[in-house]
């Protein structure tokens, strides 16, 4: 089977937030589509193993931001490739408290707020259908796809996104992975071997050091 071919699908670029008690959660997402137009419904899916998975079964209430072409690397690798466990996600970037939820406004062209109205189990990820209430624009920019991020900028799928595929792996150059976000450095498509980088070389998608990369056999 051609898994490539499940690329020619549209997705757009989104971070999904919420908030328990006053712990703010949120995630990256690429899967976000309108169902029905009339008492207006989206779906998202999410993957089991997210954080922000967990906390919105119970919160049942979302804020989806729409990401902006012009949406910073920095925005999403912070929202897509860690953990909300772990990090405060809502550190030094633009978000506002609207009806109880911490909306993302960085690099947002517009949100959409709604609540939960069923889970769908579908094996490793979820399935939130929910029920729009309230939408606002922010800036005015057209909202990023998907393939705008993966072949303009060259942004891999987060591990857990619906969307990801393992990559093809040429064996004869040698190869470093980040073990955060999963890029990889190939020696034999840059002109600096990953030995010969400075110390201070960090990851072009998640921002961490060499020090978490390992070479692929
Ligand atoms: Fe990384």
């Amino acid at each position: 089977m051609d898994l490539s071919v499940l690329n020619n699908l549209s997705y757009g670029m989104y971070i999904i937030t919420t908030k328990r008690e006053n712990k703010k959660v949120g995630c990256f997402i690429n899967t976000a589509m309108q169902i029905t137009s009339k008492n207006p419904m989206i779906a998202i899916s999410l993957n089991k193993e997210n954080y922000t998975n967990e906390i919105l079964k119970e919160t049942r209430k979302c804020a989806i931001s729409v990401l902006g072409e012009n949406a910073s690397q920095e925005l999403i690798s912070k929202f897509g490739y860690f953990s909300s466990r772990e990090v405060n996600k809502f550190e030094d970037i633009n978000y506002q408290n609207i009806e109880e939820l911490p909306v993302v406004l960085e690099d947002t062209c517009s949100y959409i707020i709604g609540e939960v109205i069923r889970v769908i189990d579908v094996e490793t990820h979820d399935i939130f259908l929910i029920r729009v209430q309230q939408t606002a624009k922010v800036l005015e920019e057209p909202p990023m796809t998907y393939r705008y991020y993966h072949e303009i900028l060259k942004g891999k799928a987060p591990k857990k996104a619906p969307t990801y595929q393992e990559e093809k792996v040429d064996r004869k150059a040698n190869r470093y992975q980040c073990s955060v976000c999963g890029y990889i450095y190939d020696d034999s498509k840059e002109e600096i071997n990953f030995e010969d980088l400075p110390d201070d070389w960090t990851c072009p998608m998640c921002g961490v050091g060499k020090d978490k990369f390992v070479k692929l056999k």
